[in-house]
């Protein structure tokens, strides 16, 4: 860790931080902390970080706003990117839009509407940035963002390069982009439409997420896929497992495919309740309920 510390104070000129609590950025406010934590200023930064970070053989994880990871309680060993300042928008001839990957998607689509190109308002309320979106191939209603996508281009510390949405296996809260290397912008294909409409569309689903998702305490959405032509939370509320609590962890009573941390809870507390929905839902209903979110630094 010296030699990469040494390496990064020459050359990067981003935020650095050592020990970092990485329960300050995952929704859930639960994680230990990252060895280095590292917010380039730039895509070169970016790439000047994860040359260095190879060359010292060290471990990296990039996250967005942490909004679908669980982090263990001893957090992750290694260096952690954060990608909040690659923000740039830029709107291009024919409803084309690049957008880098540490755009908030919530700031993305209230623009997109503003400037009336549609597409994107289904995905509003998704507390993700675009590279995590993208990633996880979020979606809501309808819409998934795959959809949108005409090409995505990635770096592993030297030049870009780009895949077209037909090179990449998206499917349902997956994409072929995991492990390749760090997502820094794509080109999205939108729709021109009436932006007053476009608005208002954007403030309804706004105004319906809160009134349906209404969950009280920090979260990460939904914990589970839903098997195929199931819900989740239908099944782990037929086992019996609503309001259940391990520690501050709580399968939440408002909407039970989502598990609250009350205040105080613990990453083992969560995955312990994790743990036993699985197993619980496995007798019930004989279905085995994959994880939606991702786990970060914990041992195997
Ligand atoms: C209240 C709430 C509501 C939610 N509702 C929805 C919903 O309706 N639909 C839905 O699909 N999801 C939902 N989610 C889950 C989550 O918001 C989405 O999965 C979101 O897209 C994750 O984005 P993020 O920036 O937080 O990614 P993170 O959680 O930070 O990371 C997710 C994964 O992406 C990887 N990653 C992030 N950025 C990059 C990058 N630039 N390059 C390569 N890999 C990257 C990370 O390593 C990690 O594996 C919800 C979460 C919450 C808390």
């Amino acid at each position: 860790m010296q030699g990469l510390l040494e390496d990064l104070k020459n050359g990067f000129r981003g935020e650095l931080l050592e020990q970092e609590p990485l329960s300050a950025h995952t929704s859930w406010k639960l994680g230990g902390p990252a060895d280095l934590f590292l917010v380039p200023q730039n895509q070169a930064d970016l790439q000047y970080a994860l040359r260095v970070i190879k060359k010292n053989q060290q471990s990296w994880l990039v996250i967005g706003n942490g909004s679908n990871l669980l982090v263990s309680d001893t957090g992750f060993a290694g260096v952690v990117i954060q990608l909040g300042q690659l923000a740039k928008i830029a709107f291009l001839p024919g409803g084309k839009v690049e957008v880098e990957s540490g755009v908030q998607l919530g700031h993305l689509i209230k623009l997109c509407c503003r400037k009336g190109l549609g597409g994107l308002e289904e995905l509003s309320g998704i507390p993700g940035m675009v590279g995590g979106a993208l990633l996880m191939n979020a979606g809501a209603i309808d819409t998934e963002i795959a959809s949108l996508v005409s090409q995505v281009y990635l770096t592993a510390g030297q030049d870009e390069w780009a895949l077209r949405c037909d090179q990449i296996d998206f499917e349902y809260r997956h994409s072929g982009l995991d492990g390749l290397g760090v997502i820094t912008r794509a080109l999205l294909q939108l729709k021109e439409d009436d932006p007053k409409e476009l608005e208002e569309r954007r403030l309804k689903i706004l105004a319906r997420r809160k009134e349906v998702q209404k969950v009280s305490g920090a979260h990460a959405g939904s914990v589970f896929k839903n098997p195929t032509g199931e819900k989740a939370w239908q099944l782990i509320d037929k086992a019996g497992l609503r309001g259940r609590r391990i520690g501050k962890a709580e399968v939440s009573t408002e909407h039970c495919n989502h598990i609250v941390n009350m205040g105080g809870a613990s990453s083992a507390d969560v995955l312990a309740l994790i743990e036993e929905v699985q197993q619980a839902v496995l007798r019930t209903s004989r279905r085995q309920l994959e994880l939606e979110v991702r786990l970060v630094g914990w041992k195997d």
